[in-house]
């Protein structure tokens, strides 16, 4: 992509009310755009971000048996009476009513749909365990939206459901979403610390959150500081039971606080296993080998479209994001600081193509700027490495390689540039 093609309406500065840093920056790279109080618009830049976050669940959701579906983000109160939760959700739902008088609602999460769904079309045992996801705008009517898409009134979440037998098996799936969780976020390249959370008025037994620690976190967790390090893909239920780390509210339950940190954190994803709380409201029954039972539920999230604010908030300098590379919009920032030169430019233009044509992302900026322009606005959107052509190439024909994240640089010549850059991206292999 050129930059001269591509929309990046960056700002020098951000409205005063901005208060964190990773909203500051969201809003001065042109990622973001709010349209009111915790509603925004997502900017090409931004939506490149989230659209990679998107691709990565889908396909480990894809690939783990789980089926993607979409519900409406607009649902009947008749179904949220039924759970009894349309008096009880209070005001961060969004009640809308039709031209015939009809109550509706924006959806604020899709359990009772989901139970509605499987309570139609799941009859026998034969036909469990059923997982579904889906990916959808939600509507919370938060008391205090703020921090950018943070905390916003409407986000993004994927939401998974699943249907077992009895309890066993819904700990087994449970068990599953909790490793693929992991997976998910360490190949988004996020360090997440999963914590065991209450599971409150919903009844059941299971739930755990994942969090990602940073010092301007909203939410507060307690953890074995040697959790840091652990990588937790090969544990057992009875191991992730076990787990010393705990949300706020769960610390506040615990006898043994020994040895616990406290750490600041954002919430990215909730896990629960809540077993047969909507099947009895739904009088949603199956038949099994043992007569008529209950199905056994649970409900996972992500909350996507806080992720990349919580990176943000992550990784960053006093210049602007750091992008891990997983989540970079592009894999290369190719800049030209000599556009007059007609051989910096041809040689920029073939770079390019040679770059694309190996299915690399790169964004190119060709644009007539001023060079410091250019490097300001490279280290702002933070893409990973970026490769400059200027006055090293006119005088000894060498191009910089400039890792964003220490700002080290290195000049390489010409004829090794290729090679350099699949080193450093990664690619080669
Ligand atoms: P929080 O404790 O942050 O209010 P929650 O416990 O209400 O979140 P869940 O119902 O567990 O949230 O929703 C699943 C995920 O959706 C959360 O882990 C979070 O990442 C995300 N999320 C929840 N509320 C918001 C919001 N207002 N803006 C952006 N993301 C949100
Ligand atoms: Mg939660």
């Amino acid at each position: 992509m050129k930059f001269s093609n591509f929309f990046i309406p960056t700002l020098k500065e951000s409205p005063s009310d901005v208060k964190m840093r990773s909203h500051d920056l969201m809003i001065r790279s042109g990622m973001i755009r709010q349209e009111t109080s915790g509603i925004y618009s997502w900017m090409p830049l931004g939506f490149k971000v989230l659209k990679k976050i998107i691709d990565k669940i889908e396909l480990l959701h894809d690939d783990n048996g789980i089926n993607q579906i979409l519900m409406p983000t607009i649902q009947s109160s008749d179904i949220w009476r039924i759970s009894n939760r349309y008096d009880t959700y209070g005001k961060e739902m969004l009640r809308i009513s039709d031209r015939n008088n009809k109550d509706l609602l924006y959806g604020p999460t899709n359990e009772e749909m989901i139970t509605a769904i499987g309570k139609q079309y799941i009859k026998s045992y034969k036909n469990l365990p059923r997982k579904f996801y889906h990916i959808q705008t939600k509507f919370r009517d938060e008391i205090r939206p703020r921090f950018g898409v943070m905390r916003a009134r409407e986000f993004l979440m994927k939401d998974a459901y699943s249907f077992d037998i009895d309890n066993v098996n819904g700990e087994s799936t449970y068990c599953d979403f909790f490793k693929l969780y992991l997976k998910i976020f360490s190949q988004l390249g996020i360090p997440i610390i999963p914590v065991r959370a209450l599971s409150g008025e919903i009844g059941g037994k299971l739930s755990h959150e994942f969090h990602l620690i940073v010092s301007s976190g909203e939410s507060e967790i307690f953890l074995d500081n040697k959790l840091l390090n652990q990588s937790f893909g090969s544990l057992t239920l009875n191991q992730i039971l076990n787990l010393n780390s705990y949300t706020d509210e769960y610390f506040k339950n615990i006898e043994n606080k020994k040895n616990l940190e406290k750490f600041t954190s954002i919430e990215l994803g909730h896990i629960f296993l809540f077993g047969t709380k909507y099947s009895s409201s739904f009088n949603f029954y199956i038949d099994s080998e043992k007569g008529k039972v209950m199905p056994y539920m649970g409900s996972y999230g992500i909350g996507i479209s806080r992720i990349p604010a919580a990176v943000i908030e992550f990784s960053n300098d006093k210049d602007g994001i750091i992008w891990p590379k997983e989540l970079s919009p592009f894999s290369v920032h190719l800049i030209n600081i000599n556009i007059d030169d007609s051989e910096c430019s041809e040689f920029c233009e073939k770079l390019y193509n040679e770059i694309k044509e190996r299915n690399i992302d790169v964004i190119y900026d060709d644009r007539n700027e001023r060079p410091g322009k250019k490097f300001s606005d490279a280290d702002l959107i933070g893409i990973p490495l970026q490769i400059i052509c200027g006055n090293a190439y006119s005088k000894n024909r060498e191009i910089s390689f400039l890792k964003r994240f220490n700002k080290e640089q290195i000049n390489i010549g010409e004829e090794r540039v290729m090679d350099k850059l699949l080193e450093m991206t990664g690619y080669k292999k």
